[in-house]
């Protein structure tokens, strides 16, 4: 267990150079805020439930999030929406049986009933496939959201009758489609949740466009989630164009920059944001996706708005590699990381925020 580890660490380094405790409080913080996933906090505004967290490969385990309000007898709401659809009913088994769900859920009632939209960040198989493949049996009347850009590839590529059967509003009319302009600055309302939601750009390989999400309370609006789907660094996300010239969108500093009034407010209860690979992997095979070091380089320039200290940095997308996971919590353990509170999702294991 990479918890384990670390806390090891923390424990030698105690044990090794006691007189010099104030020096490891960081990382004392950074461990039992870890170990405190799953701990009711006394006013929670959200309940989180990870289907899926890996980034790609494991079918059983991909990217998609359960996310409820939490109602005034602080309990989860009946009504959630999924951020990415990666893995759906598998990680609802798992949920069960990680009593973060009742005991007697039935899962085809949950994914009818109980989904009431889905939040796709970008066109990816790892973000779409177990939704794509429970929709024969979903309920009509639910809207699947997103950029244009993300919306066209569900509708051209996957329910083109081809690769599947149109369930989109040109053909079965399961779903319905809410596309979000990421230039407009207000939130539009979620059907049938108390969720309003915004989108931002992000850049995942430039120039093919990835989303994050901005998921706020609809009567308690001080109470927001960031979820970023797959994305870059700044500073590798570039091209060259055919007159010679750069272009660059720095779609992530845009977007620090529209979180930092809500960080500095303590609206901000937690930012989703990916970490695909460890520090090792070369910048030309990012492959429009982060690292440790990224990371935290990219979580320094919200930093230089305000404290972090409140967000909680749930990082998803880990890529399932031998050695991976521990790796980057390790690497997310070191240096600037003690600024920042890191937590990292374990499939069907709640989050409340
Ligand atoms: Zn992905
Ligand atoms: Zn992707």
């Amino acid at each position: 267990m990479a918890l384990t580890k670390r806390n090891k660490i923390a424990v030698a380094n105690i044990v090794g150079i006691s007189m010099i405790i104030l020096a490891l409080i960081p990382i004392i913080i950074v461990t039992v805020n870890a170990r405190q996933t799953h701990v009711k906090q006394s006013s929670p505004s959200f309940y989180v439930i990870p289907l899926g967290t890996t980034g790609g490969l494991d079918e059983n385990n991909l990217s998609s999030y359960l996310l409820t309000s939490v109602n005034n007898n602080n309990n989860p709401s009946s009504a959630y929406i999924v951020l990415d659809g990666g893995t759906i009913r598998h990680g609802i088994e798992i949920a069960i049986q990680q009593n973060s769900l009742p005991a007697d859920t039935d899962k085809e009632t949950f994914i009818r009933e109980q989904i009431k939209a889905y939040l796709i960040s970008h066109g990816h198989l790892d973000h779409n496939s177990g939704f794509i493949l429970n929709t024969p049996n979903d309920k009509s009347g639910k809207f699947i959201i997103g950029l244009n850009e993300t919306i066209n590839i569900i509708r051209q590529s996957y329910f083109n009758n081809q690769a599947w059967a149109d369930f989109g509003s040109t053909g079965l009319k399961t779903y319905d489609y809410q596309i979000l302009d990421p230039l407009s600055t207000t939130s539009v309302p979620i059907a049938n949740t108390d969720f309003n939601v915004r989108i931002f750009r992000l850049c995942h390989t430039c120039p093919y466009l990835s989303s994050a999400f901005l998921i706020s309370r609809r009567y308690q609006p001080s109470a927001s989630v960031l979820y970023l789907g797959d994305t870059g660094p700044d500073d590798v996300e570039k091209i060259i164009q055919p007159d010679n010239t750069t272009y660059s969108p720095r779609y992530l500093s845009q977007l620090w920059k529209e979180m930092a009034p809500l960080v500095i407010a303590d609206q901000l209860k937690a930012i989703f944001i990916e970490v695909s690979f460890p520090n090792e992997r070369p910048d030309h095979l990012l492959f429009g996706h982060l690292t440790p070091n990224w990371l935290l380089k990219e979580l320094n320039v919200l930093r230089s708005y305000y404290s972090m200290k409140n967000v909680k940095i749930i990082v998803t997308h880990i890529k399932p590699e031998k050695g991976a996971r521990e790796k980057i919590i390790e690497q997310l353990s070191n240096g600037d990381a003690s600024y920042f509170n890191f937590i990292f999702p374990q499939q069907g294991q709640a989050i409340w925020l």
